[in-house]
């Protein structure tokens, strides 16, 4: 099976702050667990160029805007690498097979008869890129860039006639509402459908940098049959017809909550007027906020990802926004609750249980395990059902996009692990010349300690391998948590290694601390998922 996944295109900024790393992160999760599950896998994720806001930033910086967003995409690439964001590309809407899908989207509405000339007026937020409409507005201002003045347009633009696909967004959603998960978010997007839908602006005059438009060099495409055309440039739209056969429709489509309108209402429009099939699933997940507010520098409650890595390393960030964050709605973060989830989940339950497993095994039994099939004790059972069970609920959620729910799982299964380490005691029963049990014993945790590496592996790669190894357990699956047989395989209770042999102890998640208060927020440069920002930060 295939499976093709995306993140939404980021704003264009210097480099990304915690909560877009947070929507890649979860995308990443998703991606590996499906390399792991033995699909082969394509992983898009990329920056969107074209922002109105990138020229004006150039000139500022006596730089052109290619040079620009040059710099920043490199930024983010190696931000990516190092949050170990497992993406196959990295898309740019400067790329040359990009504005050639772009300009073929635009033609294909053309050719159906959905691009019409009109004059647009409006208040327009240059924040987001959009023209507000006056309910829309608070106090004269958009609601998300309230720092920011509209300008008064009136242009002409070349229109989508949305309006047109009005029936056939009410049938989507009648016959296929998991199209659009979670259900909160569905439910606004259907309110908006019940509106009545309104035909949208489709290019820009008088700009230079995006890309012209079809049959009219003065204008250039706007926004959304650029950013959104990106997808299906990943899948191999327009020039390769096999890898797009393979990979089109994309599975899901992972995005912010502030963007469901035009993942769920656009975009399916846009594909029907081009003739391609709709993909299976928007995902819009929450955000995370600090003292219940959006992370954002003006308002000075933004967690830095350097600062988050210095506690909690790259895989501790991983584990605990996706563990105290459910990836279907807003989540209100502070760093001591982060500080705390991560001790007690990580350096406590889980790090103990695998320390105290190899530790004890090379201390009692030479590191020589036998096969966990020897144990049959009622406590050895009792924890293969919990195992079974953990190994249950966390495939339901990870089906879900839970990824909350599915670590929830799996740290039952560590709480399981430790409770029998307690119950059994080890040490007792080798202080009673109870050899053999003691060896039953340690297979049992050692086989939990395995199966918790596989659980783990979409979350904490790097980590999960290093606990593989000190079980003498190795994965094998690649770094990507690609070639492997199937986590079918993989969780099921007794199938490590024959003659187990463990390795050496080394904690796995040193404990952290709570840092001095106000050392650790501060004043990355905002950016958001596509169009919704303050205003771009540039490196200085
Ligand atoms: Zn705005």
């Amino acid at each position: 099976m295939s499976y093709y996944l995306t993140t939404a295109i980021f704003y264009p900024t210097a480099s990304p702050a915690l909560h877009s790393l947070f929507e890649a992160i979860g995308a990443d999760a998703l991606a590996r667990y499906q390399r792991l599950l033995g699909n082969e896998t394509r992983f898009l994720t990329g920056m969107d160029e074209h922002s109105a806001q990138v020229e004006p930033l150039a000139r500022q910086h006596a730089t052109d805007p290619q040079a620009l967003v040059d710099e920043w995409a490199a930024n983010w690439r190696s931000a990516f690498d190092h949050f170990e964001i497992s993406y196959d590309r990295f898309i740019r809407t400067t790329d040359s097979d990009h504005v050639e899908a772009s300009v073929e989207m635009v033609r294909r509405a053309q050719a159906s008869g959905d691009i019409y000339k009109g004059t647009y007026a409006g208040w327009f937020c240059p924040g987001d890129n959009e023209f507000k409409t006056e309910s829309q507005l608070v106090d004269g201002h958009c609601p998300d860039h309230p720092t920011l003045e509209l300008q008064w347009l009136e242009e002409e633009n070349y229109f989508f006639r949305l309006s047109k696909y009005q029936e056939a967004l009410e049938r989507l959603y009648a016959e296929n509402p998991g199209f659009c998960e979670p259900e909160h978010f569905r439910n606004e997007v259907l309110a908006w459908l019940r509106e009545g839908l309104r035909d949208f602006s489709v290019s820009r005059a008088g700009i230079s940098w995006g890309i012209p438009f079809p049959g009219d060099p003065d204008h250039r495409i706007y926004v959304w049959f650029d950013a959104l055309t990106n997808y299906v440039t990943g899948a191999g739209f327009p020039g390769d017809r096999d890898a797009f056969a393979k990979w089109w429709p994309a599975d899901v489509h992972v995005i912010g909550k502030n963007i469901t309108r035009f993942h769920c209402l656009y975009w399916p429009a846009m594909l029907m007027s081009a003739g391609l099939v709709l993909p299976r699933q928007v995902f819009a997940h929450g955000f995370m906020t600090i003292r219940g507010e959006k992370m954002s520098k003006t308002r000075g409650n933004v967690i830095r990802p350097d600062d988050a890595v210095a506690l909690f390393g790259v895989d501790g960030v991983r584990y605990v926004v996706l563990r105290d964050i459910p990836f279907d709605r807003d989540a209100d973060i502070t760093l001591r609750g982060l500080v705390r989830r991560y001790n007690a989940d990580l350096a406590n339950d889980l790090g103990n249980l695998v320390n105290r497993t190899v530790s004890m095994s090379a201390r009692y039994t030479d590191g020589a395990l036998p096969p966990v099939s020897s144990a049959q004790a009622p406590a050895d059972l009792e924890l293969k059902a919990t195992a079974q069970q953990a190994v249950a609920d966390y495939h339901a959620a990870m089906e879900r996009l839970q990824f909350d729910e599915a670590l929830a799982s799996m740290m039952t299964l560590a709480g399981a692990g430790n409770g029998y380490a307690e119950s059994q005691a080890p040490w007792n029963l080798k202080r009673e010349g109870e050899s053999q049990r003691v060896a039953e014993v340690l297979s049992v945790m050692a086989e939990t300690c395995r199966l918790l590496g596989h659980l783990l592996a979409p979350f904490t790669p790097a980590t999960a391998t290093r606990l593989a190894e000190q079980l003498g357990a190795p994965a094998p699956y690649d770094a990507r948590g690609a070639g492997g047989p199937g986590l079918a395989t993989l969780l099921t209770w007794g199938a490590g290694p024959d003659g187990w042999q463990t390795g050496r102890a080394e904690p796995l998640f040193p404990r952290t601390e709570v840092p001095d208060e106000g050392g650790s927020l501060d004043d990355t440069p905002p950016e958001d998922p596509m169009r919704d920002t303050a205003s771009p930060g540039v490196a200085t």
